[in-house]
């Protein structure tokens, strides 16, 4: 079975394709860049329109397949910005139709644990889903995925962009405080915002652009940041793990690219008997080969959607419904 995937749910628009043994036979994409300022939802909308339909052409080129081949087309459903979904749906709608094939709705955050849990040895983890919009920590107990902690305001990559604008860094500016912490010589106060297994950020932006107007050098207000926001992140993923019993950590999301968060989950997790997992970066920022995937279990489990019940949900909860195909 071949099923070709579209992810829409914010800044990158990519297709997927994959078989059902989760070989990637295809996972392209283009990125949605704001000219200034953050996300404009009905520009990145507009981006998504004009690179769905020559998404799909390279993919199908890439996969070397036709697309009669393809036996199941996946959308990110939610959640997301209204308008992105609304574009990538209106392809998928429209390529399921045109192909009369069957149409599933992926949650854009099931599908990064889905793609990890397939792509690594992880089996039934604890997920830090880390990204731009998003900061959840995730797993499944009792028939669902449910959200444990997440963020109380915005997303560690939001963050990190916010801050990396108001350094004069381009976006995304999470990998070049990666860099530039690593000549970080002073470790400086910031607030550590954890209330059980949840976080919070916006605290932590303010108090390092404080930092820096009192002269702090860039370098030590990234790798304060970078210290401080990963070791809260690892922090609620550990209680996370403890509380649901589980034994293995799966980072996701394009901050889960971080070498160093991936080095504290993995200490804290070596610490605790347990396992880290993270998945290659293609595979870990949003791209279609997950949504491709995810869509590909949900329908083996008998998830079927209909064209006129399709409609995109931009608040989904990851435990709106049940997940059965996640069932040991
Ligand atoms: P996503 O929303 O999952 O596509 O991921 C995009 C976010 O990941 C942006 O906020 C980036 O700044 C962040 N990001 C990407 N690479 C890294 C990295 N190496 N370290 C920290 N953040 C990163
Ligand atoms: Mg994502």
């Amino acid at each position: 079975m071949i099923a070709l995937g579209i992810e829409g749910t914010a800044h990158t628009v990519g297709v997927g394709v994959v078989d059902d043994a989760c070989e990637v036979l295809a996972n392209v994409s283009r990125v949605y860049q704001p000219k200034k300022g953050g996300i404009h939802p009905r520009e990145a909308a507009n981006h998504h329109a004009e690179h769905t339909a020559p998404l799909i052409r390279e993919a199908l080129d890439a996969a070397g397949i036709d697309r009669t081949d393809v036996d199941l087309v996946a959308f990110s459903q939610g959640p997301g910005l209204g308008p992105c979904l609304r574009t990538v749906a209106t392809g998928a709608r429209a390529l399921a139709v045109v192909l009369d094939r069957p149409l599933v709705g992926v949650n854009h955050c099931v599908a990064h644990l889905e793609i990890g849990r397939a792509v690594t040895d992880a089996q039934d983890p604890v997920l830090l889903y880390a990204s731009g919009g998003n900061t959840q920590v995730i797993s499944f107990l009792n028939g669902r995925y449910r959200v444990f902690g997440e963020t109380l305001d915005i997303g560690v990559g939001n963050m990190l962009d916010k801050l990396g604008r108001a350094l004069g860094m381009p976006f995304p500016a999470g990998p070049i405080i990666e860099k530039r912490a690593k000549d970080g010589r002073t470790l400086l106060d910031l607030p550590y915002s954890v209330k059980g297994m949840d976080v919070a950020f916006s605290g932590m932006l303010t108090a390092a652009l404080q930092h820096r107007e009192k002269g702090a050098r860039v370098e030590d207000i990234c790798l304060s940041v970078q210290e401080t926001a990963y070791a809260m992140l690892t922090e609620v993923s550990e209680r996370a793990m403890a509380h649901v019993e589980k034994e293995e950590l799966l980072l996701g999301g394009g901050v889960a690219c971080n070498r160093r968060l991936q080095e504290m989950g993995e200490t804290m997790a070596t610490e605790r008997g347990a396992r880290s997992f993270a998945p290659p970066k293609p595979l870990c920022v949003d791209n279609g080969a997950m949504i491709a995937w995810t869509g590909l279990v949900m329908f083996r489990a008998g998830e079927r959607l209909r064209v006129e019940a399709s409609g995109v949900h931009q608040r989904m909860r990851t435990d709106d419904r049940p997940a059965p195909w996640a069932e040991a």
